[in-house]
Order: structure tokens, then sequence, then C-alpha cells
């Protein structure tokens, strides 16, 4: 299933802060929302999750006009937002955060995924089944976030830049993950700093400025154009 934001506007009272935004993540597509601090990309995914509602425009998810929903109806038509840093509750244990993930499936209706799958996509999680979410390294937490997200069974996963604080082989590990489970069909909207993590892993890109979009195209060819920022924030990849 796809994702359609078309002219979409985001305000904070009187300030506008995202300018008839224009993007299309198709089924199974990994897309990228590139972009320096205050360009506008979380309020983009918090616009899309239904967190953030002071908005105009068009958001489509599943042929579904959800532009200006609440959040756990945008959730229920299958539209998901990991966010950054794994906000996830600290005292519940990784099967009990996974058991949330599997009730949000089962309130919007849908099959959630086997836990034999989760564990399967998330070989590092099984062991730690027991262990509180506080307990875990950054890497494990940042692997639980998705894997919450991914037995919740979404259709279009919204990513809130997954390599924060992530060690470069935790993060790569994190990236291909993300890819292989676009390729099984899942519609990923990934928003990141560190750009270079999304070599081969995305299919298409945007970069905001402003609130705005003002390029679109290969993950490669936007990078030729921020490659001073990139350089700042490249990730050490060996
Ligand atoms: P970062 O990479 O730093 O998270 P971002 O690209 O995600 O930045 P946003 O956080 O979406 O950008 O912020 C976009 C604009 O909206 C910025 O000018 C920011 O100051 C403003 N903004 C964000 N949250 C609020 C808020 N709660 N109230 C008022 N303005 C806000």
């Amino acid at each position: 299933m796809s994702l359609n934001v078309a002219n979409l506007s985001a305000y904070y009272g009187q300030s506008r802060v995202l300018w008839d935004l224009s993007l299309t993540a198709p089924r199974g597509g990994v897309v990228g929302v590139l972009g320096r601090n205050g360009a506008g990309k979380t309020t983009l995914l918090r616009s899309i999750a239904g967190l953030h509602r002071h908005v105009t425009g068009s958001v489509i998810a599943n042929d579904v006009q959800i532009c200006g929903w609440r959040a756990d109806q945008v959730a229920r038509q299958g539209v998901t937002l990991s966010r950054e840093g794994g906000r996830l509750p600290g005292s519940l244990t990784v099967y009990d955060n996974l058991m949330l993930g599997r009730r949000l499936a089962l309130g919007r209706g849908k099959p959630p995924r086997d836990l034999a799958d989760v564990w399967k996509w998330f070989p590092l999680l099984e062991p730690l089944a027991g262990r509180a979410a506080a307990l875990l390294s950054g890497g494990q937490r940042q692997a639980l976030v998705l894997a919450v997200a991914f037995i919740s069974n979404p259709t279009v996963l919204l990513l809130d830049e997954p390599s924060a604080g992530l060690a470069p082989p935790v993060a790569r590990d994190l990236f291909s993950t993300i890819r292989e489970l676009a390729n099984h069909g899942l519609t990923v909207l990934v928003v990141e700093q560190a750009p270079a993590w999304l070599v081969g892993v995305a299919d298409d890109c945007y970069l905001l400025e402003v609130g705005k979009v003002v390029d679109h195209g290969s993950l490669e060819r936007l990078m030729h154009g921020i490659e001073h920022d990139i350089n700042k924030a490249r990730p050490v990849v060996s």
C-alpha cells in the first residue's frame, strides 16, 4: 500500500512550518526525507501520523484520505510512526512491549505478526525477551522500536531518525532490516539527518528546506547537492 501526500501545510499557532508539501512513497518503497535541523521533517511525520493536526492538504494512505485524522484513527489505517531514540515504556519487558504492538494490530482489526516472525527479523531481541526496555542498549532499543512497529503489522511505516545514537554497525544492520521489510511489501518513509545511511536503502528521496520540498530524486544526486552537510554527519562505515 502506498502513501501519497499532496499540498500538505502545517501550522503551529499562526506560524506556518510546512508549505504545500507533496511526496509519494510507493508500496514496498523506502523513501527518505532529508533536511537540516528545523526543516520540518518531524512535523511532516507527525502530521501524517495524526499527532499534529493543525494541517491542510491531502494525505492518502492505502487509498483512504487520512489528513487531519486523530492518531489512533491513522494507526488503524495501517500507518505507524516509530520515533527517534526509542520512546518505549522502559519498565516493561521486551516481550510486554511487543504485546503492546500486538494489541495495536488487534485494535485495528488486523492480525498481528507472529512472535516467531519477530524473532526471525530481529534475532538479537529473542534472548532479551524478559529484559526491561530501560536496560537495553541504544541499538537494542531501536531494534525493539522497529519490532514493536513490525508486530503491529503496519502497511506504512514512518521512521524518525532511526540511526540516532547508534553505533555504525548497529545502524547498518537496522537499515538492512528496514530495506528487507520494504522488499516484503512495507512502505517506509524515513527521516534521516545522516543520509549516508540511506545509500542502497532508499529508492527515492526528498530534500526539505524551511518546510518546502526543494529537491526530489535519487539519494546519490541529492547527496551531491548537500555534500557539505553530509560530510558533517557522515557515519564511519567500515
Ligand atoms: P530536527 O532535525 O531538529 O528535529 P526538523 O526538520 O524535524 O528538525 P521540525 O522539528 O519539524 O524540524 O520543526 C520545523 C519548524 O517548526 C521549526 O522552525 C521549529 O522551530 C518549529 N516547531 C517545531 N515544533 C514546534 C512547536 N511545538 N511549536 C512551535 N514551533 C515548532
